[in-house]
């Protein structure tokens, strides 16, 4: 199998609602393979790519194009992971593997507990996940057969999510 778009090397992308382990699993995926792993919302931050600020929601509005800008010719390349928790703004010829991780309710709001986040914040968070609302958005931007449902509860969890990515990896012959 060949990566999308002349690309010889895949990307692929970690979404999911915030808590359900997106960073912990592209770090230790990227430790791995070597692939370059991208926290966008690191990434935003350090660059000041914001346009404003949402009252509603208490958190910045994140500059897309900016992003995007930021790392077109990386993702030509291919051989990043890329973790944020949406991903309709991105280029759909960007990957050829986005992973949607899903954690259990009570395990997500303990989880979202630990953060300095209000309670409002954890329950529009944990809202999201009940909503399956990235799942959705992510099966409405990319082609449903790259698009992969992945649990994330349990250290098993992850062992086995990164066990099946480094197989699909592997699927590209490198
Ligand atoms: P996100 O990047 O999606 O916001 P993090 O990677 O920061 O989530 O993980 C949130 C917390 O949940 C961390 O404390 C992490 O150690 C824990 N965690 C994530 N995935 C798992 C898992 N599969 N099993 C147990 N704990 C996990």
């Amino acid at each position: 199998m060949a990566a999308a778009h002349g690309r010889v090397r895949p990307n692929i992308l970690i979404t999911g609602t915030p808590g359900t382990g997106k960073t912990i699993l592209g770090m230790e995926l990227s430790k791995r393979t070597g692939m370059n792993f991208v926290n966008i919302g690191d990434m935003a931050k350090e660059n000041n790519y914001y346009e404003g600020w949402d009252d509603e929601r208490q958190c910045h509005v994140l500059n897309e194009d900016g992003v995007i800008d930021e790392l077109e010719d990386a993702m030509s390349d291919g051989w990043n992971i890329l973790d944020y928790h949406g991903c309709d703004f991105f280029p759909e010829r960007w990957f050829d593997i986005v992973i949607v991780l899903r954690t259990d309710i009570t395990i997500l709001y303990s989880r979202l507990e630990k953060r300095d986040y209000s309670e409002k914040k954890i329950k529009e968070n944990v809202e999201c996940e009940i909503f399956q609302t990235i799942l959705e958005e992510a099966r409405d931007s990319y082609s449903t057969d790259i698009v992969h449902e992945c649990q994330s509860n349990y250290p098993e969890d992850m062992e086995n999510n990164l066990e099946n990515i480094i197989l699909w990896l592997q699927q590209w012959h490198l």
